[in-house]
């Protein structure tokens, strides 16, 4: 990604060239993918045309200048369709850029489309979209990962190098191992949500899909710092971020990020997510992960975080139960498409348009939602599950004063097959239980490609190592799954 940008930046390639190639790829993998809801070959081109007109007059470029990336389709763009994958919000077209999409362009970053996704992120495989599922480009019989599918697919086919997701529960960490590639999902509040389709607002930050932690780190670079129309949005290590992509024009290449030493630094793998409910191949990849860990000097020893055991329920719930309330503003009246105006009286249309727009995970999440929130039933699974996160979070924070970070796999085991998760919902939320203890606590993670499935049907798909940091120290994280990455090259 940056040697492109430091090709258009220099002449040597134009983003015209680069732009139209990433389009290319784009078109040639979407019937065997899906992974776009849209590709935006007209806004695409001009927006490339106009950095090489800059380019041209002696004007800056931007430190991404015509890196053509992919925004998934929660992301506000202007001039091209948001629908979050809902038939509700079908031909809805935002007045303003997200607040990470207009930073990305005003970079230089050329966005060639919107990316398929679970309908509003509520899903781990990208089966849950009005416009189909996406596949895996590793294997087309198998699913991307979810919520953030199409993204993880364009990056892993190789279409763009870096795309934008989101993460509620692991939605841009969980499609990244399925598909081969890093996703990292910062502290709450180091990206701002202005623009992002709310999903669990306590939950969910801006995500990031790319090839290498460098990449990512450099992406950030851009896009973090603090929004005055996001009041959750924060200044996270401002000057921490060109240390981690360990590059820029100029700058000295950090040691870590170079693949450098590790001694003195303690990784703390969860115990409890290092046996049951992840498969052998899994479990290999973090033994893997911690063998790379050790030989570069870093010391790894074991950590218990006994509140795992609730963290997938109260996830769950605390997701659910904000869904319930954030999707009541797509009633018909506002937004999008509505159905039975014939209809007499608001309420028989708003109940007319969702019944009939929104998907069967969406149905089942406000449903689910609506009663934890209930009169008679708040304290018992509301209540209770914010006192399970509070618990989860000062166990992290306790583990997390004795070691610089927690290992986890990222998922139980490689890729899901296709439909292999859709009759039984329940089999599907739990493999959120690494992903889901970050949003919980807030702090940043990202997942790291590490090694490959040899299990008989799943041989060579890939799997991902997840590494969770301490909250606002994410530029630090970064470093350590740099040098994680180089280990394991
Ligand atoms: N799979 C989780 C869910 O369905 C996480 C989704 C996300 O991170 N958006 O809620």
């Amino acid at each position: 990604m940056r040697a492109i940008a430091e090709s258009v930046a220099q002449g040597r390639v134009s983003a015209t060239e680069t732009v139209a190639a990433a389009l290319d790829r784009a078109e040639a993998a979407q019937a065997e993918l899906n992974a776009f809801i849209v590709i935006d070959r007209a806004g695409a081109e001009s927006a490339a045309a106009a950095i090489d007109e800059r380019r041209a007059a002696g004007l800056p470029v931007g430190p991404l200048a015509g890196v053509p990336v992919a925004v998934k389709d929660n992301l506000a763009t202007v001039g091209l369709p948001t629908t979050a994958a809902s038939r509700i919000l079908a031909g809805y077209v935002s007045p303003f850029d997200a607040t990470v999409v207009a930073r990305l362009k005003s970079a230089g970053a050329v966005v060639i489309g919107k990316t398929n996704l679970d309908e509003f992120g509520m899903g781990s495989t990208g089966e849950n979209s009005a416009f189909g599922p996406t596949r895996n480009p590793h294997d087309p019989g198998r699913v991307a990962g979810g919520s953030s599918s199409g993204s993880a697919a364009a990056v892993g086919a190789g279409v763009v190098p870096l795309a934008l997701g989101s993460d509620t529960g692991g939605s841009s960490r969980l499609p990244a191992a399925f598909c081969g590639i890093v996703g990292f999902k910062p502290t709450y509040g180091g990206l701002s949500r202005y623009g992002l389709f709310s999903y669990a607002s306590s939950l969910d930050q801006v995500g990031l899909l790319g090839r290498s932690v460098a990449d990512v780190a450099a992406a950030l670079g851009v896009m973090a710092g603090s929004d005055p129309r996001d009041a959750t949005s924060v200044d996270l290590e401002p000057a921490g971020w060109a240390a981690a992509a360990g590059a820029g024009p100029g700058a000295a290449p950090d040691p870590v990020a170079a693949g450098g030493d590790l001694t003195g630094a303690r990784f703390g793998v969860v115990e409890e997510l290092a046996g049951e409910g992840f498969g052998p191949d899994a479990l290999a990849s973090l033994a893997a992960a911690r063998a790379a860990l050790e030989s570069r000097g870093a010391e790894v020893v074991e950590v218990s975080l006994p509140g795992t055991a609730l963290a997938v329920a109260c996830y769950y719930v605390i997701a659910a139960a904000e869904a319930s309330s954030n999707l009541a503003r797509y009633s018909g009246m506002l937004y999008g498409q509505r159905v039975g105006a014939e209809r007499e009286g608001q309420e028989l249309v708003m109940r007319a348009t969702r019944g009939a727009l929104f998907g069967r995970e969406v149905k089942r999440r406000i449903l689910l939602g609506s009663f934890a929130l209930s009169a008679g039933y708040y304290d018992a699974y509301y209540g209770r599950a914010l006192k399970v996160r509070q618990r989860l979070t000062r166990e992290m924070d306790a583990a997390l004063g004795r070691v610089d970070a927690l290992v986890t796999p990222t998922a139980p085991g490689p890729a899901y097959a296709s439909d292999e998760k859709t009759a039984d919902p329940l089999s599907m939320y739990v493999g959120d239980v690494a992903t889901c203890l970050a949003n919980l606590s807030g702090g940043p993670a990202v997942s790291v490609p590490c090694g490959t499935a040899v299990g008989a049907g799943v041989r060579g798909l890939p799997l991902g190592v997840q590494l969770i940091g301490r909250a606002g120290a994410d530029a630090a994280l970064l470093r350590l799954a740099a040098a994680l990455e180089a280990a394991l090259a």
